[in-house]
């Protein structure tokens, strides 16, 4: 832990950066920051106001044909030293990111800040690589090619559970391409996406072309999303605030990349290792303390080994240690916010009636947001609790008889990000991974992301991609470019214009 790291001293200047500049937003407002395992206030700060997302607008508008016109080299070498920055700082943004989320510790250092880092790395390769089609003679009479371009001013939207990696997963593929940006993060979690685009500064990214706008979703967010110089937007969040921007965005005439929610099924079937899915499900759903769009939160398991699993998971969960998210031993830490744990004690609550609380199902005694891991069996595939999201640790637990069967449980919600399927049989795993409908299905693991393969939804999860070169395919376009290559100035074609003439 880095004592020294002081947010309030950091941010004294103010929580908006625009055009490489730290300043208060001019909202009217105030915003506190709160350490969700005490309760208390680390930072409290001005939120954007409109007048601010104008600002960052025009900086990256500003910023937009230097950073096009750089060549991929230069972007390249940029987002390595970029990377290089984020490695440097490792130990402060894994700190920041558990202060302002209750995150353990031990997940920002392993997953959350390496991944970043990571991402930055595979960017700054990426840049390089940006392809249009090869050229041809497809007329007979001319050459064409395609260019790949920059798009111009994205205006991204990121959610609370993963600041710094919705800021990494939004940014990098953007600026890799030779767009700017102006990004959003959720209001109470605004530290890490701060840094990130210091870092961005001193890695020598130019002014502008990374901006951060922390204010509100309805204020802020909304006036990102409507204004007239951002060509794109990209929201990840929740389904029902997402279709609020899909329609802002389309009022506008913006192309939209929409990362929304999930509700990912978990599918054993009776040959399954019992003990892989037992520990897969448990650590699947309980990691970020379950507030995770892909975190494994309906398993369906094949009638054989239906009770030894729900035993297993029950045993599992009670062994896990709940505690403060900086004592490097504690594996669960508290939700995001008091708010957050009375929402997913009430679908907990709402549950009862109809279905069984294994284990957990109430808070521990204690000052934070902490609920315990949940276990949840005996529920309708068509209740509340198996079919929305509750982005908390709970976890539904059902039975199935048939692959037919457990294929159309797996299928029957909205979502469609992400799903497993634990067997030894390969003819099954195949078969899952075809029909499962989602934009990930692994086999016999549930969680892992690497920054080469797309993440992004199928159905009500979403479209479009984050991370991977497919990422590319939001944050450019493609321009057809033809040459005539006759010299003649009457072309064989004029005769539908001028007939005989
Ligand atoms: P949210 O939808 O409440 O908020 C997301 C962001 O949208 C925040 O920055 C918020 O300020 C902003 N916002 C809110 N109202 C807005 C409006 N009217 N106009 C513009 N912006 C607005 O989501 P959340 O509670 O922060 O995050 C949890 C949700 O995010 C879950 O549904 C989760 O599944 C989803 N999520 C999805 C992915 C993915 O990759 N698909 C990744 C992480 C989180």
């Amino acid at each position: 832990m880095v004592n020294s790291f002081q947010v309030r001293d950091r941010f004294a200047a103010g929580a908006q950066y625009i055009g490489g500049q730290l300043r208060p937003g001019t909202s009217g407002r105030t915003q506190d920051v709160v350490n969700p395992a005490t309760g208390e206030v680390v930072f409290s700060y001005a939120p954007a106001g409109t007048a601010d997302v104008d600002a960052a607008v025009a900086a990256a508008r500003a910023a937009f044909p230097g950073w096009a016109g750089a060549t991929p080299g230069e972007r390249s070498d940029a987002l390595h030293r970029f990377a290089a920055v984020l490695a440097e700082r490792a130990e402060e943004f894994a700190y920041a990111e558990s202060l302002q989320c209750g995150k353990p510790i031990k997940l920002s250092r392993e997953f959350d800040v390496p991944g970043t880092v990571d991402n930055a790395s595979f960017f700054a390769g990426a840049a390089r690589q940006l392809q249009g089609q090869s050229a041809g003679e497809y007329s007979g009479d001319h050459t064409s090619y395609v260019r790949r371009e920059a798009i111009g001013v994205v205006g991204s939207i990121a959610p609370w559970n993963y600041p710094l990696q919705m800021a990494a997963w939004k940014v990098l593929p953007a600026i890799a391409a030779g767009n700017t940006i102006v990004l959003k993060p959720a209001e109470i979690t605004p530290l890490t996406s701060l840094m990130f685009a210091q870092a961005a500064t001193e890695a020598g990214i130019p002014d502008g072309v990374v901006n951060i706008v922390n204010g509100l979703g309805a204020e802020a967010g909304e006036h990102l999303v409507g204004h007239p110089d951002v060509v794109m937007t990209s929201f990840t969040g929740s389904t029902q605030v997402g279709k609020r921007v899909a329609e802002i965005a389309t009022a506008t005439v913006k192309r939209i990349h929409l990362e929304l929610g999930g509700k990912a099924p978990f599918l054993v079937f009776d040959d399954a290792d019992l003990e892989a899915a037992v520990h897969g499900a448990v650590a699947g759903s309980l990691i970020n303390t379950g507030q995770d769009c892909t975190a494994a939160t309906r398993a369906y398991v094949q009638r054989p080994l239906y009770e030894a699993f729900v035993q297993g998971v029950a045993e599992l969960m009670g062994t896990l240690r709940i505690g403060d998210p900086f004592d490097e031993s504690t594996d669960i830490g508290p939700l995001i916010s008091y708010a957050q744990r009375d929402r997913v004690a009430a679908f907990v609550d709402r549950a009862r009636d109809t279905a069984r609380v294994v284990t957990g199902g109430e808070a521990p005694e204690n000052d934070g947001a902490y609920y315990l891991p949940t276990l949840i069996a005996d529920a309708a595939q068509d209740s509340e609790i198996v079919q929305a999201e509750i982005f908390g640790p709970v976890l539904v637990v059902l039975p199935f008889d048939s692959d037919d069967e457990g294929i159309a449980l797996a299928n029957d919600t909205p979502y469609g990000l992400a799903s497993s399927a634990w067997t030894r049989d390969v003819f099954r795993a195949n078969r899952a991974t075809r029909e499962i409908q989602a934009g990930c299905v692994w086999v016999n693991d549930h969680i892992p992301i690497i920054s080469e393969m797309p993440h992004g939804g199928y159905k009500a999860s979403g479209f479009g991609k984050d991370m991977s070169v497919y990422s590319f395919e939001e944050y450019t376009q493609v321009k057809h470019v033809m040459y005539d290559n006759t010299a003649v100035a009457r072309k064989d074609w004029h005769r539908t214009i001028f007939g005989d003439r």
